[in-house]
């Protein structure tokens, strides 16, 4: 999608600070964090949102979550994290390129 942020930040165009990606995965810092920890892990396919995803993905969206542990021990905070995923403008989705958000460390507030 030539117009999409993450699309964008996959390809290079866009400068970001990567943490990890294989073939299927980008993870990156989020600009804006709102925890010490803040990471975007998002498919380098390009799906919208989750109500975009085909049963015929259900391989890249396993493994984004399969990472997460991984993800959260690099980070220092292997024993505790939250997943966020919104989905929708009434979600609160602002960037229309499905990505968990993983936020942890210190004052994480409660849900
Ligand atoms: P959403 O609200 O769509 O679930 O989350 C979008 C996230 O993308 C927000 O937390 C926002 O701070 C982050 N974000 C927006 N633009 C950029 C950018 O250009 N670079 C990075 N690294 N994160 C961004
Ligand atoms: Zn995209």
């Amino acid at each position: 999608m030539s117009d999409c942020l993450f699309c964008k930040i996959i390809a290079g165009e866009i400068p970001s600070v990567c943490l990890y990606q294989d073939d299927a995965i980008y993870v990156f810092k989020d600009i804006a964090p709102k925890a010490e920890v803040h990471l975007l892990v998002v498919p380098k396919q390009h799906i919208a949102t989750l109500n975009e995803l085909k049963l015929l993905d259900e391989t890249v969206i396993a493994r984004l979550m399969l990472q997460l542990p991984e993800l959260a021990a690099a980070q220092g905070i292997p024993q505790g994290y939250r997943t966020i995923i919104n989905c929708g403008k009434e979600g609160g989705q602002v960037v229309f390129h499905l990505h968990i958000h993983l936020l942890g460390g210190k004052n994480l507030p409660g849900f």
